[in-house]
């Protein structure tokens, strides 16, 4: 009988890992279980919309959930539903693939006044994930600070500056192609702690700040001078910069602007955000890392938004080994520490960063020593291990799992109301509205 296998988790390093282990000449079977009821993790839910060619990676899942061996659960919260022992008894071996559930926070007053978000909240609210749509986004106001110098931060900022003839053809949720055609936005400001060399933001997605209908960039040239450019991703990004540094504004409704060697020590308001306090740093090098140390020199920003974009953080599992500095599982390359059976992937065991495709090799080294377990016998396949367990055990904990057919009912429902209007798809956003589409198939089926 075939090798059992849970994925938990169907962002990238779940299907990834699951398409791995389906590949394997052993002949494995994968159950992958997640929280919401539509897979794809980050894909679906953490992909801008104006983005549709990075969302295009979902044909390759699409394929990995077509192989024989594969099952979706959705609708199926780890933690909740099931406990991990609960996948050892289940299966003859678990990977944990569920991502960065959080985001860092910045420790500073005023972070939770009215009008501080963290950009995990904002870009959850507009790709319609089903958590956050309760949120409501004021954004008539003239000024949002975007703090962070990632691509996160540059997806926050862009989505505020779309017009709504570019975020018409997308897959954005209406209220929020609503509330950011209404804005009044006439300036947002990306800040970041160390200089434009030390940014962690791709070139291609810094460049396509500079080509928004509806924005002009603004970057100083004196903050510019004497950057250090040691690699070719750093000297293309400065040329970037330097670009947008030697532009005029030519009449846009919105400016993006650039503002580095700058952190944020407070945020002002007596309810709403009034302002941000920020501190000029200088660059140190500290153990062979330059870092941002602060000067005396302080100076405040009046805004009336501020969007923390300063990295996702990873929550672990209570019966899990979690490294709480890295907001990581322990593990070595993918083993989760003293728990022989259990292996991990992708944010949750190398921290939020990388592209989609870093979660491919990621992946694909955790399932190579989950095969090298089980070739040499440190994992056998328990008798007791079978496919109809977990729905057995499903069905008395009275959990409506939603199956890959129910997955493809929400699909097909989304992607029938987008058609119409010229759009990739139209979310369903409410967990009621996502259950119900996803059982209406079940019935007809
Ligand atoms: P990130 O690339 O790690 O960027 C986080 C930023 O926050 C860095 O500039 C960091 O500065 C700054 N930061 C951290 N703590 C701070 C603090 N206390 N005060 C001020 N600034 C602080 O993370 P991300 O933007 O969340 O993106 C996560 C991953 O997803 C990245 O690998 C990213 O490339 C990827 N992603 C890719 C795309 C795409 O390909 N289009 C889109 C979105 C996300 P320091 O460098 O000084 O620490």
């Amino acid at each position: 009988m075939a090798v059992r296998v849970a994925v938990v988790g169907s962002g990238p390093a779940g299907f990834y890992a699951a398409g791995a282990l389906l590949d394997a000449e052993l002949g494995v079977e994968v159950d992958m279980i997640e929280r919401l009821p539509t897979p794809w993790g980050l894909v679906r839910l953490g992909v801008a919309p104006d983005h549709p060619k990075l969302k295009s990676v979902s044909r390759a899942f699409e394929r990995i959930a077509e192989k024989p061996g594969f099952r979706f659960f959705g609708n199926v919260e780890v933690g909740r539903d099931l406990a991990h022992a609960d996948l050892l008894q289940l299966y003859d071996a678990v990977v944990y693939a569920f991502g960065a559930q959080t985001d860092k926070r910045l420790g500073i007053p005023g972070e939770d006044l009215a009008g501080s978000w963290s950009a995990t909240e904002f870009v959850a609210w507009y790709n319609g994930h089903p958590d956050y749509q309760d949120l409501e986004f004021d954004l008539n106001v003239e000024r949002a600070v975007v703090i962070g110098n990632g691509n996160v931060a540059l997806d926050v900022a862009r989505m505020l500056a779309l017009t709504p003839d570019e975020l018409s053809p997308t897959d954005t949720t209406d209220p929020a192609i609503e509330a950011i055609g209404r804005s009044t936005l006439r300036e947002i400001v990306i800040v970041g702690r160390r200089g434009p060399a030390q940014a962690s933001w791709t070139t291609q997605e810094l460049k396509e700040m500079g080509e928004l209908a509806g924005a002009d960039v603004d970057v100083d040239a004196a903050e510019l001078e004497g950057a250090a450019e040691d690699d070719v991703h750093t000297h293309r990004n400065l040329d970037v910069l330097r670009e947008f540094a030697a532009r005029r504004p030519t009449g846009k409704p919105l400016t993006i602007r650039f503002l580095f060697f700058r952190s944020p020590v407070a945020i002002h308001g007596e309810v709403n955000v009034e302002g941000v306090e920020l501190v000029r740093n200088r660059i140190e090098e500290q153990d062979g890392r330059l870092v941002a140390v602060p000067t005396d020199a302080h100076e405040t920003l009046e805004c009336g938004l501020v969007f923390r974009s300063v990295g996702y953080r990873g929550v672990g599992l209570p019966e899990l080994p979690f490294d709480e500095r890295r907001g990581t599982i322990h593990n070595e390359g993918g083993r989760v520490a003293g728990h022989p059976r259990a292996y991990c992937a992708g944010w949750i065991k190398r921290g939020p960063t990388g592209i989609i495709g870093t979660n491919k090799k990621d992946a694909t080294e955790t399932v190579r020593l989950l095969l090298e377990d089980l070739e040499q016998g440190r994992i056998a396949h328990g008798e007791h291990v079978t496919a109809d367990a977990v729905e057995a055990l499903l069905a008395e904990r009275g959990v409506r799992a939603v199956v890959y057919a129910g997955w493809t009912s929400i699909d097909e429902y989304e992607r029938g109301a987008g058609e119409k209007l010229g759009r990739p798809r139209v979310k369903l956003r409410t967990w009621e509205e996502l259950l119900e589409a996803a059982e209406r198939v079940a019935e007809t089926a």
